[in-house]
């Protein structure tokens, strides 16, 4: 709280419109006693300040008040100390407004929004498996020694059904470890019949995400994955050195998949673009690595040589990593 009601202060050229304006009698170079609210917000005046919190006073510039006021929505003024307290109370002011954003620290702290935000998180995922692996509300419940398997029985719901692995196609990282599966394979995603026949994924499935639009971008399978960037270099560097190459060529006579590239050198080669690396465990990634497993089979099978690139390799210094490779063919 500002104490000090007036303050003299120097006429200038600067300040001249303000204290006109405002019905004081201004002249170049005089000194006059003016009020503290008519101060500009820029105004160096000393001027003694109350903290709201431990009721000190201080003598501040009026400048940096007003700045700090200004932040506090309550109008108060706090001193540094205080500011912890400050932050405490503007964080309920915030939370009683629903202003309180979930990126700031406390508002993890309100049981009201863990409780909430893990109400979403099973409300999109409809499972607990995984919930470690896709989510930070573990850490955050047992930060604030809140116990998740009660707060799930307070929202209503059952941790048995949640944690029933029955409800697999209902977490939808197994249908998109699926999808991937089969893109990885034929290189484009799945038609509706073929999520029914190949991949088992129910039409019920596929209508629970909104249809297969929704899903294709729900699922971030259109291409949005490095492994667009790493085929661009390579054809680049085939273009350049004159290598030729195909894209998209079936290697097999009696299996439908495809390789990225086919590349003519000395021999014909085949190159895989996989998007995982080749010992990645992840649960769910496990359908596409299983699919990946059969595709390699299957070259082994044939004898057919081929190159595999993993793109999480290629991050970094792709073109010089890619030509390094070549060369050495
Ligand atoms: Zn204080």
């Amino acid at each position: 709280m500002i104490l000090t009601k007036t303050v003299i202060i120097k006429c200038n050229y600067n300040n001249k419109e303000r204290f006109l304006l405002r019905g004081y009698p201004w002249e170049q170079g005089k000194r006059i006693e003016v009020n503290v609210s008519d101060l500009s917000p820029y105004s160096a005046a000393r001027i003694d300040v109350k903290c709201f919190y431990c009721k000190e006073i201080k003598v501040r510039r009026f400048h940096e008040v007003h700045q700090l006021m200004k932040k506090n929505p309550l109008g108060r003024y706090s001193c540094f100390k205080c500011g912890h307290l400050q932050a405490k109370e503007i964080a309920a002011w915030k939370q009683s407004k629903g202003l309180l954003k979930r990126t700031e620290k406390r508002y993890w702290s309100y049981k009201e929004n863990r409780l909430k935000e893990l109400k979403k998180y099973i409300e999109e995922y409809g499972t607990l498996e995984g919930m470690y692996k896709l989510s930070n509300l573990p850490h955050i419940f047992f930060v604030y020694d809140h116990d998740v398997k009660e707060a799930i029985i307070e929202l209503g719901y059952s941790v048995e059904e949640l944690t029933q692995t029955k409800k697999h196609y209902d977490d939808y990282h197994v249908i998109k470890g699926k999808m991937e599966g089969f893109k990885a394979l034929y290189k484009r995603l799945p038609s509706y019949e073929e999520c029914k026949q190949s991949l088992q994924i129910s039409m019920n499935h596929i209508l629970k995400y909104g249809g297969m639009n929704k899903i294709k971008t729900l699922f971030e399978l259109n291409d949005s994955r490095n492994t667009v960037y790493l085929k661009q270099l390579l054809r680049l560097y085939f273009e350049q050195h004159g290598i030729d190459y195909t894209e998209n060529k079936e290697p097999f006579s009696n299996y439908a998949y495809r390789s990225d590239f086919t590349a003519y050198l000395s021999k014909k080669i085949h190159i895989e673009i996989w998007e995982y690396p080749p010992n990645d465990y992840d649960n769910i990634h496990q359908y596409y690595n299983e699919n990946r497993r059969e595709k390699e089979r299957v070259y082994t099978l044939y004898a057919i040589s081929y190159l595999s690139l993993y793109s999480e390799d290629f991050q970094k210094n792709t073109y010089e990593k890619i030509s390094n490779l070549f060369k050495n063919l």
